[in-house]
């Protein structure tokens, strides 16, 4: 086939005239992406090779030459290639689920910032054209015959050639550099330590050989001789005190390619029945295909420094999955599957060492900076919170980590300091489960606890509903039980004020009857009892439970399209307040608003809570009826 011509998809198009015209300064960076993805290349060939024997064995390498006349960098690695079509489609169009909000911080940023996302935002191979005026991407992909040759020049467009021939697999990229220029700072990349420097400074760790040919002197002769410039030192080997922040932040950017600095690190050593090394990050975000896909996570799997696989989900319990390393063991057998690993009992040793550190790590940022911790549970809380449920011998644990809105206090607040604020005779810990976090702090479930000062929970992630109904005692103290306030066994009243309150209810028992039977009779099935209330102070309705339910679950699963079946719940009625009062006057008079007002007491109890209404337009309907009566309308 001749060579055609294709378009760039319309993102990388304009990533592309972003790299180009970009003043940014650090342009080194290009050489990190092109070796970054040539060692990702000899990994998946290594990978296939393992799979199945009759493959050549080859000796992998990524190789550097510099060609100072021609002005043209080469990077070539015997990876595992890429067909025809895998140029159009890895190099033509940009699949990284990030690149949209990329390209929409750095259009709505000023130009510096704009130099910072570059900087920061694994641009991969397009970084090339930072650099060169033409890129060229020879490939061959590991059991094929027929090469392709890429090219671009940076425009919107770029050609791919089949009459082009590489003798073995893998990928060649010519980077026909842009001229030496230093008011924009372009280096000179054919200078052997600029390279050098660059490689030592970002790919040190990479796991294959990078080689370049050097020339030196020897008896007043030039000779060319091979030399491999990165130690290939797998970091996590290397004492903690002899890494460099730095480093581990370049390592942490190879893995994952997030942009943005890990929070922490945290190292793995066990010796002894079994040993293994491992590095571990806690990320500062939640990278998007955290949130869009559940099975998203794991971490590299190694085994004596050789990378067997990605993304390995047993080595780590699935609320931790937004940590991201890798763990090396010699214990382990290279021909190891996916499927026999989480049978393995070396792997639950792993999972348990790796869970403990990774606790203590947690322990030690909530103590020492709470910054950066506050950001961790921002980031990760609704993942992290499942393993109180998931994982009953560290739910305890998970609690003691956990920060949470309260009624006291604008910023987040833990178990330990509400505590240290808690009244002496509270019964446990007040909490509020709902939706949001705005509908939570005016409840009128809040009334009777705020006007007697008790500090309460306001717990606002889906999970914590689940939490309070599942694992209320997990704390494992009788007064540390998380009280849920929405039942309508947890009060604050003394007996005092309960039989005070009991004598003041018994007298309204007669005119309330009524109401209760007209209520139940017309709204039997969303309702378990209509009771008369002197819990709250300025709301005239609220809805309880008798039981722990689960209505916030209820609403999320209604929110995701399905169709749970609806708990039945308790009106409590504030017959202090003149709604009520009324509302007691019309169920004796049988007025035919009564019915209208009760729905509307009934719905508003819910908006509070920040349910979507099933029936907005009865709701409105009735609102108007009741309006329309009152005003005389
Ligand atoms: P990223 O590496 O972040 O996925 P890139 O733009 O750098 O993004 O590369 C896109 C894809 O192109 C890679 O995921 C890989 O599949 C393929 N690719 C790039 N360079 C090579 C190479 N040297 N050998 C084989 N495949 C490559």
């Amino acid at each position: 086939m001749p060579e055609e011509k294709f378009e760039f998809q319309s993102e990388a198009a304009e990533l592309l005239k972003m790299m180009i015209n970009s003043v940014y300064s650090n342009r080194d960076i290009f050489l990190r992406e092109l070796i970054s993805n040539a060692s990702d290349a000899l990994d998946k060939r290594r990978i296939e090779k393992l799979k199945n024997s009759e493959l050549a064995d080859f000796k992998p390498e990524i190789r550097i030459i510099r060609d100072k006349d021609k002005r043209t960098l080469t990077i070539s690695d015997n990876g595992i290639g890429m067909t025809r079509d895998e140029l159009g489609k890895y190099l033509g169009t940009i699949a990284k689920s990030g690149t949209k909000e990329f390209l929409a911080a750095a259009k709505s940023e000023d130009n510096n910032n704009q130099e910072n996302l570059i900087g920061q935002f694994g641009v991969g191979f397009y970084s090339a054209f930072m650099v060169a005026d033409k890129v060229e991407v020879l490939s061959r992909k590991l059991g094929e015959s027929k090469s392709c040759l890429f090219k671009s020049d940076g425009g919107g467009e770029y050609t791919l050639d089949d009459d082009a021939s590489r003798d073995e697999c893998g990928t060649t990229i010519v980077l026909y550099l842009k001229p030496v220029d230093h008011e924009v700072i372009t280096k000179d990349y054919t200078d052997e330590w600029t390279v050098r420097d660059l490689i030592s400074k970002y790919s040190d760790f990479i796991a294959w050989p990078i080689v370049m040919p050097v020339t030196r002197h020897k008896d007043d002769k030039e000779v060319i001789q091979d030399e491999t410039i990165n130690s290939q030192k797998a970091i996590w080997i290397r004492p903690d005190s002899e890494v460099k922040p730095e480093e581990y932040n370049e390592f942490y950017r190879h893995l994952t390619h997030d942009w943005k600095e890990p929070l922490a690190h945290i190292r793995l050593n066990a010796e002894g029945a079994t040993s293994f090394k491992g590095l571990l990050f806690i990320p500062s975000e939640a990278p998007f295909d955290l949130v869009v896909d559940p099975n998203f996570g794991g971490i590299s799997l190694y085994i004596n420094r050789v990378f067997i696989m990605n993304d390995c989900k047993d080595l780590i319990p699935e609320y931790m999955r937004f940590i991201r390393g890798v763990i090396d063991s010699d214990d382990l057998s290279l021909n190891l599957s996916r499927e026999i690993l989480q049978d393995e009992p070396i792997i639950r040793v792993i999972k348990r060492s790796a869970q403990r550190k990774i606790f203590n790590e947690l322990k030690k940022l909530l103590e020492n900076d709470r910054a950066k911790y506050e950001k961790f549970w921002n980031s990760f809380r609704q993942i992290f919170k499942w393993g109180v449920i998931q994982d009953s011998e560290h739910a305890k644990t998970i609690l003691e980590l956990a920060l949470f809105n309260t009624t006291n206090s604008d910023g987040w607040t833990s178990i330990a300091e509400y505590k240290s604020r808690m009244k002496p005779d509270q019964a446990g810990i007040y909490c509020l489960a709902g939706r949001d976090l705005a509908a939570l702090k005016s409840s009128p479930k809040l009334e009777a606890f705020k006007a007697k000062g008790y500090e309460v929970l306001l717990m606002s992630d889906a999970v914590d509903e689940v939490i309070l109904v599942n694992t209320a005692d997990a704390l494992g103290e009788d007064n540390l039980k998380l009280l849920n306030i929405s039942l309508d066994s947890v009060n604050v009243q003394t007996d005092d004020e309960k039989s005070a309150a009991e004598a003041e209810l018994k007298e309204v028992e007669a005119k309330f009857a009524p109401v209760k039977d007209q209520a139940m009779a017309a709204m039997g099935e969303k309702l378990e009892d209509v009771r008369p209330s002197l819990s709250m102070t300025d709301s005239p309705a609220c809805l309880r439970e008798s039981s722990n339910g689960l209505f916030q679950m209820e609403q999320v699963l209604r929110a995701m399209g399905q169709n749970p079946p609806p708990q039945k719940r308790i009106l409590e009625l504030n017959i202090k307040h003149p709604l009520v009062k009324k509302l007691m006057d019309m169920a004796e008079s049988k007025d035919e608003q009564f019915i209208n007002l009760l729905e509307i007491l009934y719905d508003q109890s819910l908006i509070l809570e920040g349910a979507v209404l099933a029936e907005p337009a009865s709701f409105v309907k009735r609102l108007n009826e009741v309006m329309t009566k009152a005003f005389g309308a």
